[in-house]
């Protein structure tokens, strides 16, 4: 069992972001874990959120970092005693990632989210630049990025990904090679590489629509992930799906779960679960899903069952985004047969 936690508050938004966010300068928080206890406590998960193996546990957000320590400690808790106690009573290591912004990591919070239980922390680095961290609204300074880092590691917390952005505007003159320089400086465990992407309705959107910046473009793109692909496989780093790379060992196990297809609980806002066949949503917006649990309603807003044939076509291309492609046993006779004259090891992989 894979469990996703939406922590939906920032305390503003991100000029490419069209996440399902509340921007609150005062966390809720009270409200925000009864809301979420209570809907782990329903019967809306399923069984599987109140018993099964429990694998990982993933705080994502938004802004999970921004929950002080003690309700994250709460949390985690009444999650743990929820579940089956299988894989710790089995001595394995249940994989516990909180998403956090660079700022928000001291000392302090380090340990105390240690003691909770966190052992893996995925940090928005984004950028070494100030001004593009500026122009990006983001919070922290690039100062923060390796002094987070030493914090963590100084709680014991050594499973550290950095996010990154890459294929900005050319106006910004952002110098990808020096970015990864600093990134691969600080030795984190996992990299998250991301291709800017504009969405509808967002501060970039707008900034574009008047001509105030311009839409990144496809070379540039390209361009910048294989310099990324080509810097980070030097450095001993495994591209285990296109968009994440690893040292060996420290693959995220509750992202690969996504990507093989396999079942996942997910509580809060915009939260999604899945059991295999059926995939459900809860309400999106943080205040139509407060008040649906403070009423005694159900948090989902919606659901959609599986066909086979779209099981088929999400491990096609879901598989295809690691490393393990798709076997080509796994896909159905219907299709055609893999073009003649690949060697073993294309069609295994075709
Ligand atoms: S911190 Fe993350 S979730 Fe919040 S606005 Fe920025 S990109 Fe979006």
């Amino acid at each position: 069992m894979h469990l996703y936690l939406h922590v939906p508050f920032c305390q503003r938004r991100c000029s490419y972001c069209d996440f399902s966010i509340a921007v609150r300068q005062r966390i809720p928080v009270g409200e925000y874990v009864n809301a979420v206890l209570t809907e782990l406590r329903s019967a809306d998960p399923g069984p599987a959120a109140r018993g099964g193996d429990l694998a990982t546990i993933y705080f994502g957000g938004g802004t999970p970092s921004l929950l002080p320590p003690d309700a994250i400690t709460s949390l985690l808790r009444e999650v743990l005693r929820s579940a089956d106690p299988g894989p710790a009573a089995r001595g394995e290591r249940i994989e516990v990632t909180l998403e956090a912004n660079p700022e928000d990591v001291t000392p302090e919070h380090a340990r105390a989210w240690r003691a909770a239980g966190i052992n893996r922390v995925s940090l928005g680095a984004q950028s070494f630049d100030d001004t593009v961290l500026q122009w990006m609204h983001r919070s922290h300074g690039a100062a923060r990025i390796g002094a987070a880092m030493h914090a963590l590691r100084g709680a014991g917390i050594e499973d550290i990904s950095l996010d990154l952005i890459f294929a900005l505007p050319e106006e910004l003159q952002r110098d990808w090679e020096r970015d990864l320089d600093m990134a691969l400086a600080l030795r984190p465990t996992h990299l998250s590489l991301y291709g800017l992407t504009v969405e509808p309705r967002t501060p970039l959107d707008r900034w574009i629509s008047r001509g105030a910046t311009h839409p990144p473009d496809e070379e540039r793109y390209a361009e910048e992930y294989l310099i990324a692909h080509r810097r980070l496989t030097t450095e001993g780093y495994e591209f285990y799906e296109v968009s994440n790379a690893s040292l060996p060992g420290f693959r995220s196990r509750h992202n690969s779960a996504y990507w093989s297809g396999r079942p996942y609980v997910g509580l809060g806002p915009a939260a999604h679960s899945f059991d295999g066949t059926t995939r459900r949503w809860n309400l999106r917006a943080w205040e139509a899903y407060r008040r649906a649990i403070a009423e005694g309603c159900s948090a989902v807003e919606s659901k959609e069952v599986l066909t086979d044939e779209q099981k088929e076509m999400e491990a096609i291309y879901l598989g295809l985004r690691t490393v393990e492609g798709v076997p080509f046993a796994a896909v159905s006779p219907r299709r055609p047969s893999p073009p003649p004259g690949l060697d073993h090891g294309e069609r295994r992989q075709a």
